[in-house]
């Protein structure tokens, strides 16, 4: 006998818990199948979070961001003032923009208990096969839904079952965490550092979270090897393990709503192609998506409504990234000469743009 649920959400990510809780508080009996055993566990982000205001300013079709966003202060590392970038000839433009910065893993567990507080279910150590049927085929058996939410993250089984497409090009990126003191500013180094991408150094309270992305197309080796020249380069001799996945490179998929199922965050391709910034989106969706959800189980609605309410709020600046991203790699990516005269060219003003989203014509 397959077990029953109203909202069945793949994924426990800031997506899928988002989707989890809105559902649940929306009356859906929802149920929360996550892989790992321990949800958040390991880290694989840089883990910085841009203010309310600057997401608003990416987004501004996007309202009640300050219910979506109420983080606790307890959860935040460190207040951040801003972006360096920094380019190949160590040349720095700052840009300012307030942000704050997290521990994933515990930011991820408390999102997840907020949906568990509203009556979602989570089953940890429970891996999604596949569709069959109309039921769902776990590790742990069979699950029968009226809704399935994908929320599995870039290489999202959900999509394959559903018959969506899968997130094309996505590049690899990795991660650790590194003791010391360090300014408030999150820094961003191109070049061949990480070609096709940039490596970074995120501050954290007596800590730091640095990585390094990079595209398969401009890069020679392996993305831990570029890793580990960052990590010589700029004297981080001890740090803990390495940890990555890949990030969605080229904005968001063609569609996100197949039969009865939708995909949020990663799995649907809503991150920002310019920096790989994805954990807002991923909130943003999956508000959208749990409430949604829990409409249609309710025999409310259409899944559709899913598919135009995001679109409003975040396929144009995603699409705007897409292309900036695109540009980027036909023009600035090329070689080192190339990205410190594309980064000169376009100034402190374009850049600006850039990092928000936004066109940078005129
Ligand atoms: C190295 C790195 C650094 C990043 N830094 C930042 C940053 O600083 N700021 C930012 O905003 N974004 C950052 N991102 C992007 C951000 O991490 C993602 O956009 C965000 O995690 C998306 O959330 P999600 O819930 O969609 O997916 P995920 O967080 O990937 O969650 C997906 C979940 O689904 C689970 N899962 C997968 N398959 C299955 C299955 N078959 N069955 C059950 N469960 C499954 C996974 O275990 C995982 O817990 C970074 C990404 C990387 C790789």
């Amino acid at each position: 006998m397959a077990e029953k649920v109203d909202v069945l959400v793949v994924g426990s990510g800031p997506a899928g818990s988002t989707a989890a809780m809105y559902a649940a508080k929306a009356g859906a009996d929802v149920m929360m199948v996550e892989r790992r055993s321990a949800v958040g566990s390991p880290v694989r982000c840089g883990e910085y979070m841009p203010s309310n205001g600057e997401i608003v300013k990416m987004f501004p079709n996007l309202t009640d961001e300050d219910s979506l966003f109420d983080i606790p202060k307890n959860l935040v590392c460190r207040e951040t003032l801003g972006i360096k970038l920094v380019d190949p000839k160590d040349k720095v433009t700052l840009l300012d923009m307030p942000g704050y910065t997290i521990d994933r893993d515990i930011f991820d567990s408390y999102l997840a208990d907020r949906a568990v507080e509203e009556g979602a279910r989570l089953v940890t150590g429970c891996s999604f096969d596949r569709i069959d049927g109309g039921v769902a085929k776990t590790s742990q058996g069979d699950i029968s839904y009226k809704v399935i939410i994908g929320a599995d993250g870039p290489g999202s089984r959900v999509a394959r079952s559903l018959g969506l497409s899968r997130n094309h090009n996505p590049y690899p990126a990795v991660t650790a965490q590194v003791k010391g003191d360090f300014e408030p500013y999150l820094y961003m180094f191109f070049g061949d550092i990480a070609p096709g991408a940039y490596s970074w150094i995120i501050p954290k309270d007596g800590r730091a979270n640095v990585g390094v992305g990079c595209s398969p197309r401009f890069s020679e080796g392996l993305v831990t090897d570029y890793f580990g020249r960052f990590a010589e380069k700029r004297g981080f001799a001890e740090h803990s393990r390495v940890q990555g996945k890949y990030v969605p490179s080229e904005g968001p998929i063609p569609r996100t709503v197949s039969g009865d199922g939708i995909l949020v965050g990663d799995s649907a391709g809503q991150v920002i192609s310019v920096n790989g910034g994805g954990i807002p989106l991923a909130m943003i969706a999956g508000r959208i998506g749990g409430n949604v959800a829990a409409a249609k189980a309710a025999g409310k609605g259409s899944l559709e409504d899913y598919e135009v309410q995001w679109r409003r709020i975040m396929e144009k600046p995603l699409k705007t990234a897409a292309f900036n991203k695109k540009l980027a790699d036909s023009l600035a990516f090329r070689s080192e000469r190339s990205t410190a005269v594309c980064m000169s060219v376009l100034g402190k003003r374009r850049l600006n743009k850039l990092i928000r989203c936004q066109s940078i014509f005129p």
